[in-house]
């Protein structure tokens, strides 16, 4: 039970206890289609001062580190990097990303995991030099809790726990704002070494700790670690049953060539959320036969933006979503 008396979800070797009837943990709101879910995202953003811009090109434009856009902050790199500036300190976005090549590479994970993609969708939101982790931690818990409606018995946050050749203390920072914000209990924050909690872009280029959101999926996904007779590792197994849906980068330095750390001029935040984690999460409303199901919907929108054609539905509702 968790202070409130209420019933916990099970966090594998973290503690807690099986819980009968889980059904009772689901999502009990009215189903939300992909739409929803996107503008419910940057609605938020929009209404706390950030500006809406459209999805890059797959290609990047004047980098020549990356051959495809991987993540939602990367046509935004130079802002990170005190190198451009706008007439804008915070945005959200909507960004086509793929991962086939570098650091972020998926190829080899489609197929063996039940959550990656080499294409999909990247819901972003970002500070540059404005805010930090307390403006910021309070926000994406009002989006995942409220707009989305996510329960927060079945949600667990990774934080940075150092890294001595980083040079990198932990992040007690984060780990204290998550207790405030949403009241979960001390092992529902656990921290991580810099191979789960240290974002960077690529090898070189802005980047620093970070903080995810899992969400418990149940004991049905296997687990290999399981099957060698050890325990699940909870959100830092490799198995599916803590889907990791959410980062927030703290962007603070600049990686170089050789892995030296330089501070950015200004500590910014970086925010991706894979949309069709969220939408496996929110939209699970069993459909009649024949019926597109959300996750079809949101391939065929995706599969629209790859070939250029606006895809009438999508961009009726939000041409926010055609970059
Ligand atoms: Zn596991």
């Amino acid at each position: 039970m968790d202070p409130s008396g209420r019933e916990r979800a099970p966090i594998g070797e973290l503690g807690g206890t099986a819980v009968a009837g889980r059904a009772n943990l689901d999502y009990a709101g009215p189903p939300m289609i992909s739409q929803r879910i996107r503008s419910g995202y940057l609605d938020f953003y929009a209404r706390n001062g950030h500006v809406t811009v459209p999805s890059a090109p797959l290609v990047p434009v004047n980098d020549a580190t990356l051959l495809f856009v991987n993540s939602g902050m990367v046509p935004f790199k130079d802002l990170f990097l005190g190198k451009e500036t706008r007439e804008y300190k915070r945005a959200a976005s909507l960004q086509k990303c793929l991962r086939v090549s570098g650091k972020h590479n998926d190829l080899d994970e489609v197929g063996r995991t039940a959550r990656h993609h080499t294409f999909f969708e990247m819901l972003g939101s970002f500070s540059f030099g404005d805010y930090f982790r307390k403006e910021a931690i309070p926000m994406v818990h009002d989006v995942v809790t409220k707009v989305w409606g996510m329960d927060t018995r079945r949600l667990a946050f990774t934080v940075f726990g150092g890294d001595p050749s980083l040079k990198l203390a932990p992040d007690d920072e984060a780990r204290e704002m998550w207790r405030k914000v949403s009241g979960v209990s001390d092992d529902r924050i656990i921290g991580l070494g810099a191979k789960d909690n240290f974002w960077q872009m690529g090898p070189v280029g802005p980047c620093g700790s970070n903080s995810e959101i899992h969400y418990y999926q149940g004991p049905d996904f296997p687990c290999a670690e399981e099957r060698a007779g050890r325990s699940c590792k909870g959100p830092a197994c490799d198995c599916d049953r803590w889907l990791e849906f959410w980062n927030t980068v703290f962007m603070q330095y600049e990686m170089h060539e050789g892995g030296g750390l330089t501070p950015l001029p200004a500590p910014s935040i970086d925010i991706g959320v894979g949309l069709e984690r969220v939408l496996r999460k929110i939209a699970r409303k069993p459909r009649p036969a024949g019926q597109h199901g959300e996750r079809k919907q949101a391939a065929a929108e995706r599969g629209a933006l790859v070939v250029g054609v606006g895809n009438q539905r999508c961009a009726q509702h939000d041409p926010r979503v055609v970059g």
